[in-house]
């Protein structure tokens, strides 16, 4: 089980569980929105893999 990861490694902007601007790969490498549509142009740099919108995760 992978934890949520709540910040991008990239630039370490805060990406917590509710954020919409989370984007991640199929390694659940995470992303913010600026970079993924930025520098990372859709594709993640650690394993090549396409960055997909995070789910967001409701907290009731
Ligand atoms: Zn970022
Ligand atoms: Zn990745």
């Amino acid at each position: 089980m992978l934890e949520m990861r709540n910040k991008c490694e990239r630039c370490e902007a805060a990406l917590p569980p509710e954020s919409k601007d989370a984007f991640i790969c199929s390694h659940e490498c995470t992303w913010c929105r600026a970079c993924t549509e930025g520098p990372l142009d859709g594709t993640c740099p650690n394993c090549k893999g396409v960055l997909e919108k995070r789910p967001v995760r409701v907290t009731k």
